[in-house]
Formats: structure tokens, C-alpha cells, sequence
């Protein structure tokens, strides 16, 4: 049977370039390389895409299999996991066929299974690369979750195996689907109270007083500490407010007070990212918070926004110089999937892509560097 898009290989498509996709970031010449691009083709007449969550820890557990049981686009089909306990647990909750169960070893012939369209990647970050590019080989769709990767490098051979197998690479940045976050994208890039002058960003939780064998803790796994796993937030909303990447970055690591979980990564981070014409955006990212603060604010020439929280799943609050944002509280991670699911259907670049996660790598990498020299300018070229 013919699919919908009359292609002759029913398999195969072309990737259209929806050039501005990116929460209405303007993206730099270089992140626009999905022109024209042969890709794998699930149309499927509008059914539920499959999605196989690699990886049960306690996001796929608790925010992401609940959510795939609301989304309108797509749906649970499959697991991939090393733990028999989970794979038995997970069957039994979501009615899943053992056919759709794999684990790491057997995962590879998930290509052979048409009951899943797109496989999203939820492990520790140092298996991101392994998993997305196995994933792109078996000709499936992939979202990644944050942070893309341990490096800039891993994260570019992720980009070029989804391309060269023709699959869309997306990245689990949910916060370009949510309401408060996207009215910050507005105020900022439409220049809604003037040209901003300011930003801060701030995303500290507070892991002291839990175990420390985490792999958030483990370098070799976590690739860094709290700039890793909060601190992407505050670059991808410094960015997003600003609708441009920095052109420099500097940075400095804070002090170390509990040491025996911080041997291996940084305890705290602050930074600042230079935009053209001399904006500045001033963040943080912290593991030893007690009050595990999040926020984002902005000054403007005519007035001013803050969001607190801004980045935590619920219970976002808002607030401008003008007065209280008012927006609903959203299941994010509902948006985020059905909006993914619906860019791979109709083969175009997804809002949060691969280039969008390998900029911010570069970006995590220079504040690092920028961190080990105590704080010297590090320009970025992206
Ligand atoms: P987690 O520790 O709860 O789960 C990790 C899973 O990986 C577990 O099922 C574990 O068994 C499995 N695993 C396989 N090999 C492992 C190894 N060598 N070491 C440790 N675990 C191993 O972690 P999580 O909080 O679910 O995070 C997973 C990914 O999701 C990370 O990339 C994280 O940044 C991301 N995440 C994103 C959000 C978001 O809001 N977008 C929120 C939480 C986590």
C-alpha cells in the first residue's frame, strides 16, 4: 500500500526545514542542516506513534510513561531496560507485549519492530551517545534527553549518525512547550518592554544528605556536576530570552562544603554569558541548596519579568512589571511528546533538535574551561 506522502519507497521521505523551529529562536546558519534531507517515513495514517522508553529510572517512571497515557499523538509501546524486575512491573502496568520488551544487549532489533516509531533515551548521560546513535541505526526516531551528551564531540556524532540514518533527532527540552516559559521567549526576543538589558537565571537542588552513589555524583557518568544537569536550563533560558546564542562565557566554580560528595564533580557553579551588544545573563547551578531555588528574571528598558519557578515540572508562578503572568500549569511533558511526535510524522525538524542540544554542549564545555581558568573570557564559535 502507498503511504499518504506518494513517495515510491513508502520508508523514506524528505525532512522539510521548518528554518525558525526552534520556540521561535532564530537559529544560527550552521544549526540549519536538515534542508532537503532523506528520512525515515512513519505517516501511519495518523495513528499513535510508538515510543520505547530506554532506560526506567524515575523520570521515564514518573513523569513520562503517566504522560504517555494522556498524549494525543503518541503512546507507550515499548521498554528498554537492564532490570528483569522493572521489565515485569512495567508489562504487567502498561499492557506491554513481551515482542516490545528489550534489553541493552538485544536492543538492536528493535529495527525490526513496527510497533515503535521513535525511541526516547532517558539513561545517565554517558550512555546518551551509545543508545541515540544504536537507536538511529535501528532507523528509529530518537529523542535525548538533557543534557545531550558528556561532551560537544559525543554530541556532534549523535547529529551526523541520526542523519546519515535519516531519523529526527529531538532533545527532552520541555520547557519550550510550557506556557510561562514561552511567554518569556516573547518578552524577550519581541522586544515586548524594549531591548533587554539583563538576565538571570538560577536552578539549584540539593543533593547533600542522600546517598552519594548517584550517578549524578560519578563524572565518568554525569560528564559534571549541577552545570550538567540544572545549569543547562539557565543557558537554554538565558538563550531563549535572548532568541541568540552568547558569544562568551565566564565562569567560576564554587566552594566545595561538603566534600564527600563533591570528590568528583563541582558542588556549585556561577557563570555569566556575553551576548552581542554587551547584554549579560548571570546564572548559578547549585547541588547544596537547602531551599533548592529556580528562577528566571529579566530586566528590560521599559520593565521587567521573573519566573519562580520557572523550571520545576509544577506550580510555576510569574509575575512583570506590568503584573501577575497569568497562564495554566501544564503536564509539559503531554506538550513536549505529542509536539515531537507530530514534527516526526510530517518529517520535519523537531522544535528542541539535535543542533539546538550540540550548541548547548558547546556552551556547557566553554563555561567549563572558562571555570578551570578562574574565570577567563572564553569566546565560543559554534
Ligand atoms: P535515574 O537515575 O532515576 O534513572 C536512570 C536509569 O538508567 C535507571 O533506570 C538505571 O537503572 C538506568 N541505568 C542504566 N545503566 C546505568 C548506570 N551505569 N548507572 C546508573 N543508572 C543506570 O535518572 P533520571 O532522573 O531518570 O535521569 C535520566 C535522564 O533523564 C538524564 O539524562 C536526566 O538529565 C534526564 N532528566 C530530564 C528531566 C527533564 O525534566 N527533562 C528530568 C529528570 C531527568
Amino acid at each position: 500500500m502507498m503511504d499518504k506522502n506518494n513517495n515510491k519507497n513508502p520508508r523514506r521521505n524528505f525532512i522539510k526545514n521548518t528554518g525558525l523551529g526552534m520556540g521561535g529562536v532564530i537559529l544560527a546558519p550552521s544549526l540549519l542542516s536538515f534542508t532537503e534531507q532523506e528520512s525515515v517515513n512513519i505517516a501511519r495514517d495518523n495513528k499513535k506513534l510508538g515510543i520505547a522508553l530506554v532506560g526506567l529510572g524515575r523520570y521515564s517512571t514518573n513523569q513520562l510513561a503517566p504522560a504517555l497515557e494522556k498524549t494525543k499523538n503518541c503512546r507507550l509501546s515499548g521498554i528498554v531496560t537492564g532490570s528483569p524486575s522493572k521489565e515485569k512491573a512495567w508489562k504487567k502496568k502498561y499492557k506491554l507485549p513481551d515482542s516490545n520488551i528489550y534489553n541493552y544487549e538485544n536492543f538492536d532489533e528493535i529495527a525490526g519492530n513496527e510497533d515503535i516509531d521513535i525511541v526516547y533515551v532517558v539513561l545517565p548521560i554517558s550512555m546518551h551517545k551509545e543508545f541515540t546513535i544504536r537507536a538511529a541505526k535501528a532507523k528509529k526516531h530518537v529523542i535525548c534527553e538533557k543534557p545531550m551528551a558528556l561532551n560537544a564531540e559525543e554530541a556532534q556524532q549523535m547529529v551526523k549518525a541520526c542523519k546519515d540514518n535519516g531519523v529526527l533527532l529531538a532533545i527532552g527540552y520541555r520547557l519550550h512547550f510550557e506556557p510561562f516559559n514561552q511567554r518569556v521567549m516573547e518578552l524577550g526576543q519581541q522586544e515586548v518592554f524594549g531591548k533587554v538589558k539583563s538576565i538571570k537565571a538560577v536552578d539549584n537542588s540539593n543533593m547533600t544528605g542522600g546517598s552519594l552513589d548517584l550517578w549524578r555524583l560519578d563524572k565518568e557518568r554525569a560528564g559534571g556536576g549541577p552545570l550538567m544537569d540544572l545549569g543547562i536550563y539557565c543557558v537554554q533560558a538565558a538563550i531563549y530570552t535572548m532568541g541568540k546564542p552568547p558569544v562568551a562565557v565566564r565562569a567560576k566554580f564554587g566552594e566545595v562544603t561538603h566534600p564527600a560528595y563533591f570528590r568528583d564533580v563541582e558542588q556549585s557553579i556561577t557563570w555569566e554569558m556575553e551576548f552581542d551588544e554587551g547584554v549579560v545573563a548571570n546564572c548559578e547551578a547549585s547541588y547544596a541548596d537547602e531551599e533548592e531555588k529556580n528562577s528566571l528574571s529579566g530586566k528590560a528598558e521599559d520593565g521587567w519579568w521573573k519566573l519562580e519557578p520557572a523550571y520545576s515540572y509544577e506550580g510555576k508562578k510569574g509575575e512583570t512589571s506590568n503584573g501577575k503572568m497569568e497562564f495554566p500549569n501544564i503536564y509539559e511533558q503531554v506538550k513536549q511528546m505529542d509536539a515531537q511526535a507530530e514534527s516526526f510524522r510530517n518529517n520535519q525538524n523537531p522544535k528542541t533538535p539535535g543542533e539546538m542540544g550540540l550548541r548547548d554542549m558547546k556552551i556547557l564545555m566553554a563555561i567549563y574551561n572558562s571555570a578551570k581558568k578562574e574565570g577567563t573570557r572564553v569566546e565560543i564559535t559554534y
